[in-house]
């Protein structure tokens, strides 16, 4: 008995190895190894405006407890504070991402000393990547401007949209266009300014996103409203469609360099600062369909790190007592943004460096490491640095 089980026993051990290979075979044929250390190619940067806990908890629950943004496996929070207040705003909270330094309130792209630094977008065009800006705000609104405009104050919306021709930046999503073609302090007419470096130029009035052509043979500028875009109640439905045919555009643009993108989910804030709990949910699920379009664009290629956050919470919202699964009662502490830490998620090459707390000035070296572009200290006016105050 004992003699027949030790003369089978290296045929059951052989079998116990071909299960474990199997099973290992399996495994390791993933598509996509979400947090290699390989460099990534292309960095897509998510910011969802004004998106703390309480709004993707809200989201996720009124949508039968799911969400794009878990697929995403490294996990972390920033702190939001700017050089001059514990509450920051969109400005100083974009510029930190954008430059790495925390600055005043209200600053695009300069420092706390008013000095211009160059942003991550800015270094990419340098390097040859292919660059995009696409948001469901204003496009010189403060998030997508502190990634290219250097400005004191983000009221300056025509100084903004003026900085937007001096970077080749390849395409430019999101409203405004009255700051591009009927100015009120000069009579430039950006359209033909930006026309006249190459670009593809239209708007909202002229065709309709879904039927246009992404031509990848010129820089592209597009415009979805003559100011702010509509909210995604009154029918906005862009985002998720730029964001899918965006990222194939900036592919083609940029060869063998990669890009680097900045796509805003911009009115989740402002849903939190009407206290609007249903509509912040709508606004977060629409941004979480982007979410979802980046990541099979990531997924599909593997070599795409995408990092999603928000600039600060808004609102102070919560989920009451007794909310339920989809239908969620909303509260809200103040019409202000609130000084909460911020969750990061991560998705790809090099995207376990977004694990733990850090500044959101991190969030800028972190991309600007996993790009491979040398370190730097921003230099202020008295030959200090001003990194990682
Ligand atoms: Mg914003
Ligand atoms: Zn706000």
């Amino acid at each position: 008995m004992l003699k027949r089980l030790l003369r089978q026993l290296p045929g059951k051990i052989m079998l116990l190895y071909g299960i474990c290979f199997f099973i290992w075979g399996c495994s390791s044929s993933k598509p996509v190894e979400t947090s290699s250390n390989d460099r990534p190619k292309n960095v897509i940067l998510m910011i969802g405006d004004g998106m703390g806990l309480s709004q993707i908890s809200a989201a996720m629950f009124s949508n039968n407890n799911r969400l794009n943004l878990e697929q995403m496996p490294v996990l972390g929070f920033h702190k939001s504070y700017s050089y001059d207040d514990l509450v920051t705003d969109s400005a100083a909270g974009a510029t930190a991402f954008a430059c790495g330094i925390k600055t005043f309130n209200g600053a695009i792209g300069v420092d706390k000393d008013t000095l211009p630094l160059k942003t991550i977008l800015e270094e990419a065009e340098e390097n040859g990547m292919a660059t995009g800006l696409i948001a469901t705000s204003t496009i010189v609104h403060a998030t997508p401007a502190a990634f290219i405009a250097h400005v004191v104050s983000r009221e300056q919306y025509e100084e903004i949209a003026v900085d937007m021709l001096k970077t080749p930046i390849d395409l430019l999503i999101g409203g405004g266009k009255k700051y591009f073609d009927r100015r009120e302090n000069d009579n430039r007419n950006l359209y033909t300014e930006f026309q006249q470096k190459g670009y593809k130029v239209s708007d909202y009035s002229q065709e309709e996103m879904t039927e246009m052509q992404w031509d990848p043979s010129s820089n592209f500028l597009y415009l979805t409203a003559d100011k702010h875009p509509l909210n995604v109640a009154a029918g906005r439905d862009y985002l998720p469609y730029a964001t899918k045919k965006g990222l194939e555009f900036l592919e083609k643009r940029s060869k063998d360099k990669g890009f680097f993108i900045m796509i805003e989910g911009s009115q989740i804030d402002w849903a939190c600062h009407a206290n609007d709990g249903k509509l912040a949910i709508k606004e977060a699920l629409d941004f979480d369909r982007a979410i979802g379009e980046a990541l099979n664009f990531a997924r599909e290629r593997g070599n795409t790190l995408v990092i999603v956050t928000a600039d600060h919470e808004c609102g102070g919202m919560a989920l009451n007592p007794g909310s339920k699964m989809n239908k969620i009662e909303t509260a809200f502490t103040t019409i202000n943004h609130t000084a909460t830490i911020i969750p990061v998620f991560a998705y790809g090459p090099m995207s376990k460096q977004f694990s733990g707390i850090f500044e959101n000035t991190s969030i800028n070296t972190k991309m600007r490491n996993a790009l491979g572009f040398p370190e730097h200290k921003p230099q202020t006016t008295n030959g200090s640095t001003n990194d990682r105050k």
